[in-house]
């Protein structure tokens, strides 16, 4: 339901929260992050509300990195509850993938992944998008790349938002169907489902394309089509008022 990803300076883990509060309105059943840190990847998620896993989060900090990821769900494959909630990892606990919308083709390719040994922990339709990045970053080793790969291969509407641990200063998104908005800060960069998110800190915003895949560096952004050709990107600026 709600989408934000972070790289820069600040805790990306505050970041993440904090726009994760400003998409509440839209309404949830189970909330998570994913931060980037010490070379390795801290996912926390709960259902239910905020509050919950800000409980989590106290009894269980997570490391403190400035590449993050966040989700609020609306559950539509799978009950809300923890194992459900996003993010979802892949095996060895390298990629963390937030999603929005419904991935139609995901039993085929639960099948297939399952039958290549792959062990999937919950009932979404998400779940998958993590396994095979991991496969696509195994033989690709670019993120983005891996995310092109695997959108090619996916049916449905989404936004999808992934780390991985061995790309520490990375996020990437991607894009059908559902929409993704791209913020551009002095050394920072976001990215979520809504500029509401992220307009505390930047209005300086990029709308996503149809089938575009962004990467996110703190000092800058690149967007390219599934097929890998550089896309047409929007820039504008926010101007109206989000505070009240
Ligand atoms: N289809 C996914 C799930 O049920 C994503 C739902 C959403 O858009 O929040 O987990």
């Amino acid at each position: 339901c709600g989408i934000v990803g972070y790289v820069g300076g600040q805790s990306a883990l505050d970041v993440v929260i904090a726009g994760l509060k400003r998409l509440e309105y839209r309404g949830y059943d189970s909330a998570g992050v994913a931060v980037l840190a010490d070379g390795g990847l801290a996912a926390a998620k709960k259902a239910g509300k905020l509050a919950n896993l800000e409980k989590e989060l106290a009894g269980r900090p997570l490391p403190s990195g400035s590449t993050g990821i966040g989700h609020t769900r609306w559950a539509t494959h799978g009950a809300p509850t923890d194992a459900n909630a996003h993010p979802h990892l892949d095996n060895a606990g390298r990629v963390a993938v937030v999603h929005n919308g419904i991935i139609e083709n995901f039993a085929q390719l639960r099948a297939e992944l399952t039958d290549r040994g792959h062990q999937l922990l919950s009932e979404t339709d998400t779940e998958v998008v993590s396994h095979l990045l991991a496969e696509e970053f195994s033989s690709c080793g670019d993120l983005a790349e891996a995310m092109r790969q695997v959108c090619g291969r996916l049916e449905g509407a989404f936004t999808l938002v992934a780390v991985h641990a061995d790309e520490p200063d990375v996020v990437v998104g991607a894009r059908r169907n559902s929409p993704l908005v791209v913020g551009v800060g002095d050394g920072e960069s976001f990215l979520a489902s809504d500029v509401a998110a992220f307009i505390a800190h930047t209005r300086e915003a990029i709308e996503l394309g149809q089938d575009q895949v962004v990467e996110l560096r703190r000092d800058g952004v690149t967007v390219t089509n599934f097929d890998g050709s550089p896309a047409d990107v929007r820039e504008y600026h926010v101007d109206w008022d989000a505070s009240a």
